[in-house]
């Protein structure tokens, strides 16, 4: 199957310095059009985020599941399915394969549910997620964000609004 994976913070709901409560979840104000738009074009979608709050001791795993069930809630009102929400909640001290860019997720997407990287995306607003799409074969797009306009990483697809990713699909 073909995928559209995403980064979440900074890229589907608003950067938040290590977000702690379903209430502080914001979605970008384009996702709802852009992930239902992809739904549409035959695309199963996937989220992937580091989430080291948990072991710095900033909140809990509970709490991450929590915040991500909120999302899937929110997503599933306004009639959109995502498939998973993978998260590492490893320090990088720890050097797990698991936080981006690390692959294991990328290789469970490959091996159980069968995705094409080549005919698949990775968006993403950082470098290690640029990376690890590179890595895995798949078409990598930049969200690039006003902190980072002067270094920004290479990517396939470049924009400055997740709007505009509806470009792709044209
Ligand atoms: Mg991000
Ligand atoms: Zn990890």
């Amino acid at each position: 199957m073909k995928a559209f994976i995403f980064d979440r913070d900074g890229t589907l709901i608003e950067n938040r310095h290590y977000l702690s409560t379903p209430m502080g979840i914001k979605f970008n104000p384009c996702a709802f059009d852009l992930l239902r738009t992809i739904r549409h074009c035959g695309y199963h979608i996937f989220v992937l985020t580091n989430q080291s709050g948990v072991r710095r001791g900033y909140y809990s795993r509970e709490r991450i599941e929590e915040i991500h069930r909120e999302m899937l809630l929110r997503l599933t009102q306004e009639k959109i399915r995502i498939e998973k929400i993978f998260y590492c909640e490893h320090h990088p001290n720890e050097r797990c394969n698991c936080r981006k860019p690390g692959d294991h997720f990328l290789k469970i997407l490959r091996r159980r549910y069968d995705m094409e990287p080549e005919s698949s995306y990775f968006v993403g607003d950082r470098a290690e997620d640029m990376l690890l799409g590179k890595k895995c074969g798949m078409k990598t797009v930049l969200l690039r964000s006003n902190s980072q306009k002067d270094q920004t990483p290479s990517a396939d697809y470049v924009f400055d609004s997740l709007c505009a990713i509806l470009n792709l699909l044209k």
